[in-house]
């Protein structure tokens, strides 16, 4: 019965445009969107299908998600099988097996010492998990009056009220009040080496870490729960860290009491060539924030990990006492542990980790051969992460690398994600030289087609 589910709403969906009508989506231009819409109707390996029958090559496995491609058998075999023995168990007070079991799974790949898995639905949870336990550690050490929090400038997040109150993206924050009260920003890490075409981490921009020390000196470390940090951000258009800069950053921390909390939505499950970033980069953080890759997709879920000594300091009260007045309904979803439990031996299975890292340096030399191309000014690459940045057309930013999205869409087959002037590309793990010689080609005729 699935495919005539499927089709039947396929084709409501597709002969019925204007029922297109009532679904608000997401960070969207909703009423452009429907006038020429982009629907995707079934996804195998490296390719999307489109509904009216187009084959389109995946440049961003899908929202930086699907880091072992499309339409994985392992992962549909679990998820069909779990929701036929178990739709739905609550893990407050209870469980079921499958939590238990990923935990330990996820702890055996994370960095030494960050053995404790929080679930929860997606990136923006996590975030908000994440802040939560660091600000309430403090409180359970007796140090309560730490609850100020500490992000970047351009970082992103997620949308949850803590995650754009540490985030810096004016635009995902000024519609929405002031946000959480206590929190600052350290300077943004952009334009170290912007333009200049650099490959793999700038080489200088390190005294950037020291921001951290002005905040300290004006807040005073007493004060300060944490800092959130991307080692790699996606959102903003692709930062990368200076060399050292994160170690400096660590190094700060600890001399101040200070949680380190990295946002690893994105660069988590093999994006960087490790498990996380914090191991390709040497640097372990007091808690990583999870989701998309953990299912592949598949399946909404996110992880938060916590180091042994932040947990610790929850579990010195009654045995009978909740430790973490924290928690969904969903976290720990039967189906979504049955699909990251299929998605892990996928990764392990494949050695798509280490994949990541044998690609680098073609995918690298495949981007940068793009310089030169009419109106880009700079590329950055870092793992499978690579970012295209657009010279802006006078008073609309966005608008030419917007134009170049929707070619590679509509003429080039080819998906690929946009983020004002930043072409953010994070294809799956298991593409082949030839995927990206053809996505690099594909991409630069539209920057070609495109004034
Ligand atoms: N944190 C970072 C670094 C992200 O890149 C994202 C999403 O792209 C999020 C958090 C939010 O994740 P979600 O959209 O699953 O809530």
């Amino acid at each position: 019965d699935t495919p005539r589910f499927h089709q039947h709403y396929q084709s409501q969906a597709t002969q019925h445009p204007e029922q297109m009508d009532a679904f608000w989506m997401p960070f969207s231009a909703n009423r452009q969107f429907k006038q020429k819409p982009r629907l995707l109707a079934s996804a195998e390996g490296m390719y999307y299908k489109t509904t009216d029958g187009r084959e389109i090559l995946d440049g961003t496995g899908g929202l930086w998600c699907c880091n072992a491609g499309h339409g994985r058998r392992r992962i549909i075999d679990a998820v069909q099988q779990q929701i036929a023995t178990l739709d739905f168990a609550p893990t407050f007070q209870m469980g079921h097996p499958l939590p238990f079991i990923l935990a330990e799974r996820l702890a055996e790949i994370a960095p030494a010492g960050l053995n404790k898995v929080f679930f929860t639905n997606s990136g923006s949870e996590s975030v908000d998990t994440a802040l939560k336990i660091a600000i309430a550690y403090h409180r359970a050490r007796g140090e309560g009056q730490r609850t100020r929090l500490i992000g970047r400038e351009k970082g992103y997040h997620g949308v949850g009220f803590g995650g754009i109150s540490v985030g810096g993206l004016p635009n995902n924050r000024k519609w929405y009040g002031p946000g959480l009260p206590g929190v600052d920003h350290l300077r943004h890490t952009l334009d170290i080496g912007r333009n200049g075409f650099n490959r793999g981490l700038p080489q200088h921009g390190l005294e950037l870490a020291e921001d951290l020390e002005r905040l300290v000196a004006l807040h005073d470390a007493s004060t300060i729960a944490a800092v959130i940090i991307e080692p790699i951000s996606g959102s903003a258009g692709v930062i990368l860290p200076p060399e050292g800069y994160l170690k400096r950053i660590r190094e700060i921390c600890d001399k101040y009491g200070i949680l380190l909390i990295f946002d690893e939505v994105i660069t988590g499950y093999g994006r960087v060539g490790k498990a996380f970033a914090a191991q390709r980069f040497g640097v372990t953080p007091d808690l990583i924030t999870t989701a998309k890759g953990l299912s592949n997709g598949s399946v909404p879920m996110g992880a938060v990990f916590v180091r042994d000594r932040v947990h610790e300091a929850f579990m010195s009260g009654p045995e009978h006492m909740i430790d973490l007045f924290h928690g969904y309904t969903y976290s720990g979803h039967p189906l979504a542990c049955a699909a990251a439990l299929a998605t892990l031996d996928i990764y392990a299975e494949e050695n798509l980790f280490e994949k990541a890292i044998e690609l680098e340096s073609y995918w690298e030399d495949g981007l940068h051969a793009l310089k030169g191309l009419p109106n880009v000014v700079d590329i950055r690459n870092f793992g499978l992460i690579g970012a295209i940045e657009l010279a802006s057309r006078q008073g609309q930013p966005g608008s030419r690398a917007y134009d170049v999205f929707s070619n590679c869409f509509h003429e080039k087959d080819a998906l690929i994600r946009v983020t004002g002037d930043v072409i953010a590309l994070s294809p799956p793990l298991i593409l082949e030289k030839q995927h990206i010689d053809a996505l690099f080609s594909r991409i630069a005729d539209a920057i070609r087609e495109t004034d």
